[in-house]
């Protein structure tokens, strides 16, 4: 950490910031330049607030140098992280693992129609929400625990590996024996309670970005997990909100090798809710593998139109096969398989 001294501090000032920093455990290096005097403090402890400095009598302006994140950050584990996810799935290496299916599980033949298709095409995890996070109160909220039951037939029928979105402390003793991967939606990123718990259970949770986070937040988030001992957490960019009303959200891509030097933890796209149109989930699926996503979760419908959330940005179930053709080319170009 750096504390820049104004140029009018005097040395009593400087003096009293010294002695607060090694009170607070830190070693400081002390240069005087001809108009200000700079002081590094090492050993910082990662939950130290800067600001508790900046208000001392003599500071100008002081800079973390060190990430407020330990566990999820790149130097952790410079090798970066790969998670088993079972079946033979795992996310963070070689493996472009897609997550397909519908926003909402709406009935046992709608899953399944979809199910069906998405693994022929080669998704290998089937994605659907049993309990929706909504806008309005009066929107369907899903199926609940007749969502996750199905969720989990289809996976098993179809051979296929199952998320589905937690909304809240309750539900996660529920939803274990049905699903294998914990989804956490981009509105509850920052529900810290929920987050623990999770760092609690054994199983991978894909923590999806918030819509106005930042990439330290993300990173803070999945260290609320990481800190329980569950350090299973895959990142997911679903777009964030910007002043753009074209696209349902923005499509950060900046995101994704930016994660990939802050941390070592897997992430993927979610071109589905990143674009809200189904016709640019294709050619943001190909631009986040380049750009080194180790995964992607696409929305997918029998019948866009009828469904019952998200239905613009759905894929029909031709559009999806067409997806993973493309894909096959990028995948390849960047060393990696599906
Ligand atoms: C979803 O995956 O259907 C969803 C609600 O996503 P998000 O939390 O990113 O909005
Ligand atoms: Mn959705």
């Amino acid at each position: 950490m750096i504390v820049a001294m104004q140029e009018s501090a005097t040395d009593e000032q400087i003096q009293q910031v010294v002695e607060h920093l090694v009170r607070m455990g830190f070693s400081v290096h002390r240069t005087t330049g001809e108009r200000q005097t700079v002081l590094a403090a090492v050993g910082a402890r990662v939950d130290f607030d800067t600001r508790n400095l900046e208000v001392l009598s003599g500071v100008e302006h002081v800079h973390r140098i060190s990430a407020p994140y330990k566990l999820a950050g790149r130097s952790w584990r410079p090798q970066g992280t790969i998670i088993e996810l079972g079946r033979g799935v795992q996310i963070g290496g070689d493996q472009v693992v897609v997550m397909a299916g519908p926003c909402s599980v709406e009935s046992k033949q709608q899953l399944f129609t979809v199910a069906e298709l998405v693994a022929k095409a080669g998704a290998r995890v089937l994605r659907g929400g049993a309990f929706k996070p909504r806008s309005s109160p009066y929107s369907f909220q899903g199926m609940g625990e007749e969502g996750l039951k199905l969720l989990r037939e289809a996976g098993e029928h179809f051979n296929m590996l199952v998320i589905s979105e937690v909304m809240e402390i309750s539900q996660i003793a529920l939803m274990m024996p049905y699903i294998d991967i914990f989804q956490v939606g981009a509105r509850n990123m920052q529900n810290f309670n929920l987050l623990r718990e999770l760092g609690k259970v054994k199983k991978p949770v894909l923590l999806k970005r918030g819509i106005a986070a930042t990439l330290e937040e993300l990173l803070l988030s999945a260290e609320y997990i990481m800190a329980g001992g569950n350090y299973d957490v895959i990142l997911c960019e679903r777009g964030i909100r910007t002043f753009e009303t074209y696209t349902r959200n923005t499509f950060d891509i900046n995101a994704i090798p930016a994660i990939k030097e802050l941390s070592h933890l897997p992430i993927i796209a979610d071109p589905s809710h990143a674009t809200g149109k189904a016709s640019l989930v294709n050619a943001v699926s190909r631009a986040a593998i380049a750009a080194g996503a180790d995964g992607l979760i696409i929305e997918v419908h029998p019948n866009p139109e009828k469904a019952l959330k998200d239905g613009a940005q759905s894929l029909l179930p031709e559009a999806f096969e067409k997806l993973m053709r493309d894909l096959k080319p990028i995948v390849e170009a960047v060393g990696r398989h599906q």
